[in-house]
């Protein structure tokens, strides 16, 4: 558990501290500096530790709003990745069983991570039993490790534990990169089950049925169903708002989303906006940018279009439909291209 808390703070900018609840295995405030240089050696000159015995908090709360009875959801902010949210920019959940509690995605940071165990704790003393991973993405994942130093279980996609090994360190280095300080005791989770088949988890009188996906957002998107209150999280399999991610298969996506309505959700929580929404109104827009994709695509290869020229023209008409376009779509172009390309 937690027994360390530690301040960080950069030279000549000491009103820019960074604290965090370190867990006490071996870990030191040597330890945890070495980490900081390991992820991004340009830090080690400019950061002070001031010591364990900082008592502050750490300092993102997080709101959570209880929007079926025991079931706890947090907007993420509908941002690209920055030092100011941490990495705060998916959604996550948690689920109060009789017994023990379920949190489902972690965010973008140990920061964030941190502020999920403190938001469960203000609501229960319940032990949190599992943490599960929607999918690969840092943005969900990165601050698992410490639900698990809290005695969860992390589990996911039977294909997440080796997408998260293979992506590891450019994870690690691009989020270090995009959050600065801030990402200080973050890592990609390395302690994940896999799940061999779909499973239900029984938190005490309150069953949620995990069901893993093929491959559609990424190829490790697995479902979270409340059958108490019928409520879906799905991850990135469901966008709103932001602009929808493309790093599995668009034609996989198509299929997903169709499955989604089986057992018929009363609402649905994205991975991104929301945070609630109604079934199937609320995926009406994404299937539409996802036609829109492997529609404009498909003409573009049968017209013999070369990748670049592609980029240009698929789904400009989705442009002004959402936020964050331009920072994900010609990338969903190219996966669409390279997938459609030989079909
Ligand atoms: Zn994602």
């Amino acid at each position: 558990m937690f027994e360390i808390v530690l301040s960080l703070c950069m030279v000549g900018q000491p009103d820019l501290c960074e604290t965090r609840l370190l867990p006490t295995a071996a870990q030191t405030c040597a330890d945890a500096m070495a980490r900081v240089e390991m992820i991004e050696p340009d830090w080690g000159a400019d950061l002070v530790a001031d010591g364990y015995d900082c008592v502050a908090r750490p300092q993102t709360a997080l709101t959570f709003d209880e929007i079926a009875p025991g079931l706890y959801v947090h907007h993420g902010l509908v941002a690209d990745v920055a030092p100011e949210n941490l990495g705060d920019v998916a959604n996550i959940g948690f689920i109060v069983g009789g017994e023990s509690v379920a949190v489902i995605d972690a965010g973008g940071s140990r920061a964030i991570g941190e502020a999920v165990y403190l938001a469960v704790r203000a609501v229960t003393d319940k032990p949190i039993s599992h943490v599960i991973l929607t999918h690969m993405h840092p943005d969900h994942v990165m601050g698992a490790d410490v639900l698990a130093e809290a005695g969860a279980r992390v589990i996911g996609h039977r294909k997440l534990p080796q997408a998260l090994a293979a992506r590891a360190d450019t994870y690690e280095a691009n989020f270090a990169r995009l959050i600065g300080p801030g990402f200080i005791g973050s890592r990609v989770p390395d302690e994940v089950e896999a799940m061999e088949t779909d499973q239900e988890i029984d938190l005490g009188g309150r069953v949620l049925d995990l069901v893993a996906r093929e491959t559609a957002h990424s190829e490790s998107d697995v479902t979270v169903f409340d059958r108490q209150t019928a409520t879906l999280f799905t991850g990135d399999l469901v966008f709103d708002e932001h602009s929808p991610a493309l790093d599995g298969s668009v034609l996989g996506w198509l299929r997903v989303l169709d499955a989604l309505g089986t057992p018929v959700p009363s609402r649905i929580i994205p991975g991104h906006g929301g945070p609630v929404l109604d079934w199937p109104d609320g995926v009406a827009d994404l299937r539409r940018y996802l036609e829109v994709l492997r529609d404009e695509t498909r003409a573009a290869v049968a017209d013999g279009l070369r990748l670049g020229e592609a980029i240009d023209s698929v789904g400009q008409s989705e442009a002004a439909r959402w936020t964050l376009f331009d920072l994900f779509h010609q990338r969903n172009v190219t996966a669409a291209f390279t997938e459609l390309e030989w079909e």
